[in-house]
């Protein structure tokens, strides 16, 4: 509970106040500190959720009891929590505020509503995913229509004040002994009546439009994720904040590339030749193609790792590497000279002075690329 003030104190009843009198000083404190009289006072709105706490205790008879008996410890175990909002104290004293129909709770209206989150499913090929690129994109969605500035009314009129339920949206119903609260049903809760609709959105107040968005994409995104673009989802009602639209990201495979983390990987044949003699060849990259020196021995499965050419941290500078996996090709089919070469090569391996192997090498080298 908010406050700790003695509640006859805040009502200014005697502690032996009979309920009417209870009941007719909280209303005189009710209307003194109403929001609705006390726009954006904080003053007035803690006066007045303290006379409603206050209130809700006294004219109970055993919360009474027990507070007249323990003061505010009391309480506990009552089930009594105060209110969350002035909304909650109209609604638990409907009653109260029932009678002062006409200027009471009326201006309030309905209450805000965020609009609806919407989602737009977004394929990207590898390579602008990886690095990153403006896309345009065509949402449908309501929007507040322009032609009545979402109000709903013609151009030049307003919408009315509706008389059955006051505008509060809410009207009370009688059902055997109880009252019960129901949305209007002459307004459908929206406090007003157009009378003169708004041909542009037919009084609706919103309009379906198709709203193109340039949506930077950030360079690295990855397959399933998502962006978040802030207010560009569905407009709220009653004045309630817009919706957010989440951008989710389907990347599409490549045939060079794929992705291992941050990291960005090739495989590459390279053939037998040039992989035991060492060689110079070319490794794809997101941009141009880089040359690269590969050691002689190399062996088939080989990864080598080119630092900084993969893939960019979100929001970062950093990149990953790019991995280059070798696989060496063994030729299906020879030349009768080819295999020539290759049975002198078993023999030399038999007894292999190097600097021979090397000669034999340069000549096989020859007759592969031949
Ligand atoms: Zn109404
Ligand atoms: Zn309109």
């Amino acid at each position: 509970m908010a406050s700790r003030k003695d509640y006859y104190d805040i009502l200014g009843v005697p502690r032996d106040a009979s309920d009417e009198e209870i009941k007719k000083a909280y209303r005189r404190l009710a209307m003194k500190f109403h929001p609705d009289r006390n726009p954006d006072d904080p003053q007035a709105e803690a006066r007045f959720k303290e006379a409603a706490e206050a209130y809700e205790v006294l004219r109970d008879p055993q919360k009474r009891a027990q507070y007249d008996r323990f003061g505010h410890e009391g309480l506990n175990g009552t089930g009594f929590q105060g209110f969350r909002s002035t909304e909650d104290i109209f609604s638990t004293f409907s009653d109260i505020f029932g009678e002062f129909f006409g200027f009471g709770t009326g201006s309030r209206g309905p209450r805000p509503q965020a609009g609806a989150d919407l989602r737009y499913n977004l394929t990207l090929a590898f390579r602008d995913a990886a690095k990153g690129r403006e896309v345009e994109l065509q949402i449908p969605r309501n929007e507040q229509c322009g032609g009545c500035e979402g109000t709903g009314a013609a151009a030049g009129t307003q919408p009315e004040t509706c008389r059955h339920c006051g505008g509060r949206g809410q009207v009370h119903q009688a059902q055997g002994f109880f009252r019960i609260t129901v949305t209007c049903p002459a307004c459908q809760g929206r406090g007003e009546i157009i009378t003169a609709p708004c041909p542009k959105c037919h009084g609706r107040g919103i309009v379906r439009v198709t709203r193109e968005l340039k949506v930077r994409i950030p360079a690295g995104v990855d397959n399933g994720s998502r962006l978040r673009l802030r207010g560009e989802g569905e407009p709220g009602v009653y004045k309630g904040p817009p919706g957010d639209l989440y951008v989710v990201v389907h990347v599409k495979d490549d045939d060079i590339f794929r992705r291992q983390g941050q990291h960005l990987v090739v495989s590459k044949e390279i053939n037998f030749v040039d992989a035991a003699l060492g060689a110079r060849i070319e490794v794809p990259t997101l941009d141009d193609p880089v040359p690269m020196d590969i050691p002689k021995g190399t062996q088939s499965g080989h990864v080598f790792k080119i630092s900084g050419l993969g893939l960019p941290h979100l929001g970062s500078a950093h990149r990953g590497d790019l991995l280059l996996e070798v696989q060496v090709k063994i030729p299906t089919s020879l030349t009768s000279k080819q295999e020539e070469l290759l049975r002198e090569f078993a023999r030399l391996e038999e007894d292999r002075p190097m600097k021979r192997v090397k000669r034999f090498f340069s000549k096989a080298k020859d007759a592969v690329r031949g």
